[in-house]
């Protein structure tokens, strides 16, 4: 049995974990190695893990293992748990739901929070245009549906993604990530009609919105051409690719260059949306007002569902049962979506975000300010990457990016790496977390960095 100390409150709900970093044995420990052994021999080899433990309980900000070791959570299961683990609205609705009935299938027999699922997401996202929506269970099926329902609407076949973009592992989403290794090596041939344009990357090309916007545009015009194109899709900020947050403009002269051209837009706010940067969508931080959004992550506080949100025309262009699922929009996850949403809006969650943010970033630069291996601290909201290079360069230090982020797990911090080059280091943490534990967390990343 693990040794979990009896409950203290945490600000924002969970399970009542003690927020507190405790390491009894090193990592991993004995019985969270017993079960790794397990996987091993179980487990298909592809998929991997970044943190070596059992999981037996998380909340607040701390992810507890089968040994008694308690974490410092900073990456919330990959942007995942942001109102907090097992919510206690979340475990609620979740309950009372499964008690009631489990599936029918909503294309089957529809039920009602499937319905105010789609309502609720037809009025938080940006636009005061008619919108619908339609639920599925994984970013990378909402990102497949999107570009179906662009491509039905427009008659058009093309996609544009871009450089340092992520947007799932399914084949066509394979298609539209920039980045090989992990995701795509060996599991080719790709889906057809997939371009990529250049991003705006302020730290490495310099360029201002407008001459990156310009320089996108240029791609999408002489090698694909507006009139073959059906739809650009892009992460306002991307994740996997290093929360690299284009330069001012460039986004808001994409979406005009879509609207005047006919091009669907697609905003993937997989890993931003729901409060992650501070406000309820990305998008609504650059100005912009996709014609199409892809959620999934923090949507339902850890239950598995993704929807398209977007103008009603493109929406409904697919032909009826064109769109759909056994599983999309299952009644267990509307259930904790409802829950989740109504948490990001009683609770202020934009509002924590940028809290959140403001420790991180205080932190952060405190750090950069000393340390010429810090090339860029970046990000908006409660996300913030911190980039990391050869001092006086721009080459990445994916090896030291690497090194610090073991030195912080094997210490008791989970944060995860992400980034073309692996040189970046990501916190995604939960909305949950106890500002205290959030700083004793960065004083453990500022040991692991001065110690490497
Ligand atoms: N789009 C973005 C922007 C993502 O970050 C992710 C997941 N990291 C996906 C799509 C794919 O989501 P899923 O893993 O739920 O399929």
């Amino acid at each position: 049995m693990s040794t979990i100390a009896p409950p203290s409150i945490t600000p924002l709900g969970g399970p009542s974990l003690p927020q507190e970093r405790h390491l009894v044995t090193a990592l991993p420990g004995p019985r969270s190695q017993e079960l790794l052994d397990r996987k091993a021999a179980a487990v298909s080899a592809g998929v991997g893990h970044t943190v070596p433990i059992e999981a037996v309980a998380a909340g607040g900000g701390v992810v507890v293992d089968a040994d008694g070791n308690s974490l410092i959570d900073l990456g919330a299961g990959i942007a995942v748990t942001t109102i907090g683990n097992a919510h206690p609205k979340v475990v609620e609705a979740v309950q009372a739901q499964i008690a009631q009935f489990a599936h029918t299938c909503f294309m089957v027999s529809p039920y009602e929070s499937y319905v105010a699922v789609a309502e609720a997401l037809n009025r938080v996202t940006p636009g005061d245009h008619v919108k619908k929506s339609a639920l599925f269970n994984s970013g990378a099926e909402a990102v497949e549906n999107a570009i179906k329902v662009a491509r039905k609407h427009t008659r058009r076949q093309a996609v544009v993604a871009f450089e340092h973009g992520y947007h799932g592992r399914t084949n066509l989403t394979m298609g539209l990530t920039a980045k090989a290794m992990p995701y795509k090596s060996g599991f080719g041939p790709f889906a057809g009609e997939i371009y990529r344009a250049p991003l705006s990357y302020p730290f490495r090309d310099g360029l201002s919105g407008a001459e990156a916007a310009a320089r996108a545009i240029s791609v999408m015009e002489k090698q694909i051409g507006a009139d073959d194109l059906a739809a650009v899709i892009i992460e306002p900020i991307p994740g996997e690719g290093g929360f690299i947050v284009p330069a001012d403009g460039f986004l808001p002269a994409i979406v005009d260059w879509c609207r005047a051209n006919g091009v669907v837009f697609i905003a993937d706010e997989v890993q931003t949306g729901f409060a992650r940067t501070g406000t309820m969508f990305a998008s609504e931080q650059f100005g912009i007002v996709p014609d199409l959004i892809t959620m999934a992550k923090g949507i339902a506080g850890g239950m598995p569902l993704a929807a398209v949100t977007g103008r009603a025309e493109i929406m409904d262009a697919s032909h009826i049962g064109g769109l759909g699922g056994t599983y999309g929009g299952n009644p267990v996850a509307c259930a904790a979506a409802l829950a989740a949403i109504e948490v990001f809006e009683s609770e202020d969650l934009p509002a924590r975000a940028q809290e959140v943010g403001a420790i991180l970033r205080a932190r952060l630069e405190a750090l950069q300010a000393d340390d010429p291996r810090i090339g860029e601290v970046r990000g908006r909201g409660a996300m913030v990457a911190v980039e990391f290079v050869k001092p006086g360069t721009t080459e990445p230090d994916a090896a030291l990016t690497s090194a610090v982020a073991k030195a912080c797990i094997a210490e008791g911090v989970i944060v995860l790496t992400c980034g073309a080059y692996g040189n970046i280091i990501r916190f995604l943490p939960p909305l949950s977390i106890p500002d205290a534990l959030l700083e004793e967390g960065l004083d453990v990343v500022a040991a692991a960095l001065a110690a490497v």
